[in-house]
């Protein structure tokens, strides 16, 4: 079984739905960038397979174990609690926003997961928490607060944090939306490594060199539907939808 699997994955708000069937693979050791438009259900997807969300119809499984689903019938089948905490501490996310817990250090942010869920010795969880910011070029700001730090320097922390807390799979929502352009590099060279020492990936992003580069495959969203897939070659250079070529043809 794939890392992930996603099948006929359903998701509405009030009466508007807004994934409407979503099948996804995801192996061991792949990047998938998701690619779209606004508003076409990309976050959600990405929050479904973390538990940020119910989903109410198909289902979605993150290492073999299935994340919670509504049945037909409207049943919810849910993860114990425990368990759904379980699965959480396996998925690793960053967001737009870096979510740094302001009255800690980058250090303190980074190894206070480790310690306090996981409950590793402190000593250990330090000197790993030093480690992950140095892996983010970060080693010289361990002392400094998020307010000091520039928010490419604040993300590349928050991705160290996500790491400390060893993830199977990595989930980023638009992790360079937020950031001067000029600081868009040094997180998309971060992801970048880690893409290369082989952590599965699923990249919301419309950094469109950063997929072509990195990604091994690129899933084209519209309207809570896959519209297209493919390797990025296929995709950039040859769409065969014409939304991805409309689309493709404002951002390239
Ligand atoms: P994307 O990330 O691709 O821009 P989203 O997944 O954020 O898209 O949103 C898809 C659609 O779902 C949008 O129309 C959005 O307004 C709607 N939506 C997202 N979250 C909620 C929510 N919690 N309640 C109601 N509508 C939502
Ligand atoms: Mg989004």
């Amino acid at each position: 079984m794939a890392l992930v699997e996603a099948v006929g994955v359903r998701k509405s708000f009030g009466h508007t739905e807004v994934l409407k069937g979503i099948d996804m693979e995801v192996e061991r050791g792949e990047v998938v960038c998701l690619l779209g438009p606004s508003g076409a259900g990309k976050s959600t997807f990405l929050r479904c397979v973390n538990h940020l969300e119910t989903i109410d119809a198909g289902r979605i499984w993150v290492d073999g174990v299935p994340v919670g689903f509504r049945a037909a019938g409207g049943k919810l089948y849910e993860l114990k609690e425990r368990d759904v905490a379980r699965q959480r501490r396996d998925v690793g996310m960053v967001f737009q926003r870096f979510n740094l817990f302001p009255h800690r250090t980058a250090l303190e942010n980074v190894f206070e997961g480790p310690v306090q869920v996981l409950g590793v010795n402190r000593a250990t969880a330090v000197k790993e928490a030093r480690d992950l910011l140095e892996r983010v070029g970060l080693a010289d700001k361990a002392g400094a607060y998020p307010a000091q730090l520039s928010g490419g320097q604040q993300q590349r922390v928050a991705i160290a944090r996500a790491l400390a807390m060893k993830p199977k799979l990595m989930l980023f929502d638009e992790p360079t939306s937020a950031l001067d352009p000029e600081l868009v590099g040094e997180v998309l060279d971060v992801m970048t490594g880690l893409a290369r020492d082989g952590m599965t990936m699923i990249v919301v992003t419309h950094e469109i060199g950063f997929a072509r580069s990195v990604a091994d495959r690129v899933v084209f969203l519209v309207d809570g539907a896959v519209v297209e897939t493919g390797t990025p070659a296929d995709v950039f250079n040859n769409p065969q939808q014409p939304r991805t070529q409309q689309f493709l043809a404002k951002v390239l």
